[in-house]
């Protein structure tokens, strides 16, 4: 069974997903930690992703582009979980990525990366393979639209902004990474959602038959225990 959970940034999908994963005795998948894992590795071969506007137009510089298409495809991606089958590690081509891939550098140019269209079909396909050895839940933008269209819950988990920058500037502060700024960590996150939504290769959006959760006013018990009520529906 697959459990599609997409949304904006800071809608808690990790933090529920992880949860789910933990009740359900299912796998987890953060598709966005994938497209952040390339985006480090460019920003560690020295490219000056943040000056790059689109790399599918044919202004951009096709050297980086190649570079981080070739990333993309060569250096496998992989997770490691506790025996509760939480996430704790990301790797990249054999390169321990964890904290990295979080920090302001990679929030800020990560959009840039994932609307480059080779870099997605690369890293979709990755998501198809882990997605169906077992049961998962994977999160992201375009997982019940594009990745997994046929995923037997699909869940819209969306909060208002300003209540998406708290909770992430809670979760930077709890990593020790990343920015704890709120104003700023707001103003990111609207362009990386604008970014994100407005693209042309699998823009973040509400599949048809997505279910629409709205946390701004639930706890994060109540986002759970409605998405288990909706998996065990389906189940
Ligand atoms: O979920 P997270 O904020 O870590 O995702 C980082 C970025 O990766 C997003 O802003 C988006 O640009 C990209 N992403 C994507 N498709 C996904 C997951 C993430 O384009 N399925």
């Amino acid at each position: 069974m697959i459990i599609a959970i997409d949304g904006p940034s800071g809608s808690g999908k990790s933090t529920v997903a992880k949860e789910l994963a933990k009740r359900l005795g299912f796998a987890c998948l953060d598709t966005g930690a994938m497209y952040r894992a390339v985006t480090y590795r460019g920003l560690q071969m020295g490219f000056d992703l943040a000056s790059i506007a689109d790399l599918d137009a044919p202004e951009a510089p096709q050297d980086v582009r190649e570079a981080l298409v070739k990333v993309a495809n060569d250096e496998p991606i992989a997770f490691e979980y506790d025996e509760f089958g939480q996430p704790i590690k990301v790797e990249i081509g054999g390169q321990d990525v964890t904290r990295q891939i979080r920090t302001k550098e990679v929030d800020s140019t990560v959009s840039v990366v994932s609307a480059c269209s080779d870099i997605r079909t690369a890293l979709v396909a990755q998501q198809r393979v882990i997605g169906a050895a077992s049961d998962t839940i994977i999160e992201g933008r375009d997982i019940g639209t594009v990745v997994f269209p046929n995923a037997e819950l699909k869940v819209f988990l969306t909060a208002s902004a300003e209540a998406r920058a708290h909770r992430r500037v809670l979760q930077n502060a709890e990593r020790g990474v990343g920015d704890t700024d709120e104003q700023a960590t707001l103003e990111l996150m609207k362009y990386r959602d604008k970014y994100d939504s407005s693209r042309a290769n699998s823009p973040l959006s509400q599949a048809e038959d997505a279910i629409l959760v709205d946390s701004t006013d639930m706890t994060f018990e109540e986002v759970v225990e409605r998405i288990i009520e909706l998996a065990q529906e389906r189940m």
